[in-house]
Order: C-alpha cells, then structure tokens, then sequence
C-alpha cells in the first residue's frame, strides 16, 4: 500500500477503506510516514470530508495507537465529559466535583490549552502544588477514595492525536467534522470511562460556528460513542460570547470556585447545572428533572465544593486557597479597558478575546511557551449589556506592561457596540443522543 494513492484517492472524493485508513494512522504515528503527506491526506479529507464509516474506523485506529486505558480497578460507573474548546470555559471545574459529590465516579484526563481556549491542566495548575500528573494506581486510589480526579493526558494516550493535531494545527485543518470527532472521539475511548458527556460549543469563540455543523458534530461523535458501547449525549452550548466573566487560568479557577459556592455567574452556573445533569442521568441517576436537582441541591449544600476541596488536598494541592482566593497570585498590572462610546454590546468576537487573554500571558504563542497563571482577562460587560462612554469594559491582568497596547486594541475591536439592543441567544441549543436531535428553543 502506498501514501500517494490513498492520499489521491481521498483528494478525488472516494471513502477509504478500513486497511487504508489505518495504514496511514499507523504509518504516520510510527514516523515511516512523512508530515508532508499526512498534510496532503488531511486537506484532502478537510475538503472532501469522511462518511460516518470512515470516521468511526479513524476513531478507533487512532485510539489504539497508544494505551487503553482499563478504568475497571475503579467500582462503579465512571463517566467523563469534553468540550470542544471555547473562552472561559471552566466548567470541568465544576461539572466534576458536582457529579462526583452526587455519587458517581469521574477519572478524567484533560489537556492544556489550544489555540485561543484554554485547558484545565492549566487552570489546575495554578494552584500551588497541584500534581497534574499521577501514576496510574494513584489516580485511581483517589477516585476509589473521593470520587474524583483530573489528570493531564499521560504520555501514551493516543499519540495519533497529539501528532495530528499538532500538524492540523499548522495546516489549517482543524475545524473539519471528521477531525475533530476522530480527535475528541479517540481521547474518550482511549481513556475508559462507561458514559460520555460532550459540551459542542457553537458561535465566534468555537470551531463549530453554525448551529448545523455543530450538530452533525455532536451526532457524529454520539453515534461513534454509543457504536464503541459507551452511553454517549451531547449538548449544544453557545459560545458566540465568552462563558461567565473570567478568561485565564487562576481568574478562572476563582470563578469556578465561586460558582461551586453558589454566586457564579448566571450563564456559567446554568451550563454547568445541564452538563452535570446530564452526566448523572447518563449514569443512571434518574431522569434529567431528578439530575438537575441533585446538582443545584450539591451545590446549595456545598458538597460539591468540598469535593473540589478533596481532590485538590489528595492531588497536592494548597487548597487553603479555595477557601481564601486572595492567595492566588494576582498580576502586577491591572489594566481597565473603559468604553468609547455608549449603547449596546451587540457582538463579542469572542475568538478575538480568547486571543487577548493569551497575548496577556494566559496561553501559548508556540508550544514551548510558558504560561502567566494570573494573566486574563475579567469582562465586565457582555453582548446585550448597555454601556456609557468611560464605563468599564473589562480588566486586562499581565505582568507585561508592554502587552497591554496591543492587547486593549484587539479586545476593542472584538466588541461591537450599536444602538439597538440585540436579541438573547440561548445558553444551550440543544440535546443531541442517541435516540436524536432535541432543540431547545
Ligand atoms: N478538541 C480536540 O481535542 N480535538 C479537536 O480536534 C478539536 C477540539
């Protein structure tokens, strides 16, 4: 089998089959296959795409490229979530303690940032001494002992992935619906737990921008789930503006704790409710009225900040912190950024302010980039907010004085203010399983 004619039959727009894709999998994990033309292949299914067979068959080959994680040692159901990317999107950080505190199991692995969104590795990590990564055995005696942990992908979980989006990410082929669900897909088979919860965020902050492609998204990724024997469902959440206030790794992880407090943010706190909802009834909690009250009721009665309390303790961590947030390390420079003229904020570029929030420090220009954990971004005023010439429009946190120029410029350009007050969107658009499409509004 030669590269050249699987990459020329996928450019004339004919499916592959199961040997050739995974040929090309193999072959480039292995390095006998050239980033030169994986580049090919991927463009080439970026603009001819992949029918559901192709995808699924890519899924499982790239998940078996390293190890399968065996979550058996664990009792009980365990289940994970994934979002596909958005900006301030902390909600692993809550959506894990609740589940956990209602009684069910998460042993989740979780990456860094990518591009303009952030990463829960990294949001861990601000807080002194946490261990982002365990031995397999550890990470499973503290979810056994406390119903929870967050690790950073080891070494040798799909390393098909990390080569591939590594190339995507310099070719411009990541937001391709074939990639993404092979990529997200691989990760969740690969990493064991029983049910799959999967946040899809659509608008300006997300890969996915229109309500169509993120549903064949979600589907795509329901359907390779529920076929691996994984109970799987999707949420549509909207990300056409930046989730709660927060952008950056402790001003998130602030959030975060204050919304496991009960006075986060209204947007943050409902998305997590749905999320953590889900995730219950998926593992067989009851019905999702049932699920929605158990988590509101976690976090009324602060059992699930306690159990973010737990982890931290068990994973290293000064969880002194939580209880005391005025001891996470704040930036030297904290700029606000004030309001030209006066109306309504009727659009948030919101990929433009994750962008912002790395060019402060809070993620990486290149790989080997070192994050400013106090770095971001808190925004003041969201879409449909009024606001006067001089209000303030949001603070910008670095250690940089000379990053605030550039950085005030583009936040200003990412906002658009007009007369007229623009209509809500929803918070979440729909429930995608395996029994279909159900749409919210
Ligand atoms: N997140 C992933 O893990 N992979 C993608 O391709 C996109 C978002």
């Amino acid at each position: 089998m030669r590269m050249y004619d699987i990459i020329m039959k996928k450019r004339d727009g004919d499916a592959l089959s199961k040997e050739e894709i995974e040929f090309a999998i193999k072959g480039y994990t292995d390095g006998s296959i050239p980033d030169y033309q994986m580049s090919a292949l991927l463009m080439a299914i970026y603009f001819q795409s992949m029918n559901d067979e192709e995808t699924t068959i890519m899924t499982e080959s790239m998940a078996h490229s390293g190890d399968m994680v065996d979550l058996s040692a664990i009792k009980g159901i365990k289940v994970d979530k994934h979002s596909t990317g958005g900006v301030g999107d902390k909600t692993t950080l809550i959506v894990a303690p609740i589940v956990a505190a209602c009684g069910v199991k998460v042993a989740k692995m979780t990456g860094r940032g990518l591009g303009h969104t952030g990463g829960t590795a990294d949001k861990l990590e601000s807080i002194e001494g946490f261990k982002i990564s365990l031995e397999r055995e550890k990470f499973f005696e503290i979810v056994n002992d406390i119903g929870l942990s967050v690790i950073g992908q080891s070494g040798n979980l799909t390393p098909a992935d990390k080569k591939l989006y590594a190339l995507r990410d310099v070719t411009a082929t990541v937001d391709s619906i074939p990639l993404i669900a092979a990529s997200i897909m691989s990760k969740k088979l690969a990493a064991g737990s029983d049910c799959i919860v999967l946040d899809v965020k659509v608008g300006s902050g997300a890969f996915m921008k229109s309500i169509d492609d993120s549903i064949k998204l979600a589907t795509t990724m329901v359907n390779i789930g529920e076929k691996a024997g994984r109970r799987t469902a999707a949420l549509i959440t909207n990300m056409d503006v930046p989730l709660g206030h927060a952008v950056g790794n402790s001003l998130e992880v602030i959030e975060a704790v204050d919304t496991l407090k009960g006075h986060g943010p209204q947007d943050l706190t409902d998305v997590c409710v749905k999320l953590a909802a889900n995730m219950l009834n998926l593992a067989g909690k009851g019905d999702i009225k049932a699920c929605t009250k158990m988590a509101e009721d976690a976090i009324k009665d602060g059992s699930a900040f306690e159990k973010l309390n737990q982890m931290v303790k068990a994973q290293g961590g000064n969880a002194e912190m939580l209880n005391d947030t005025s001891r996470f390390k704040k930036s030297d420079i904290v700029y606000e950024i004030k309001a030209d003229s006066c109306g309504y904020i009727s659009f948030m570029n919101t990929e433009k302010c994750g962008i912002v929030s790395v060019i402060l420090g809070a993620g990486r220009e290149t790989k080997d980039s070192q994050i400013d954990s106090s770095a971001g971004i808190i925004i003041k005023s969201k879409t449909g907010d009024y606001v006067k010439a001089g209000d303030v429009l949001a603070t910008l946190h670095t250690s940089k004085q000379e990053l605030v120029e550039s950085a005030e410029s583009l936040y200003k350009n990412a906002l658009q203010i007009s007369e007229e007050k623009p209509d809500p969107e929803p918070l979440v658009y729909a429930l995608v399983n395996k029994d279909g499409v159900k749409y919210y509004n």
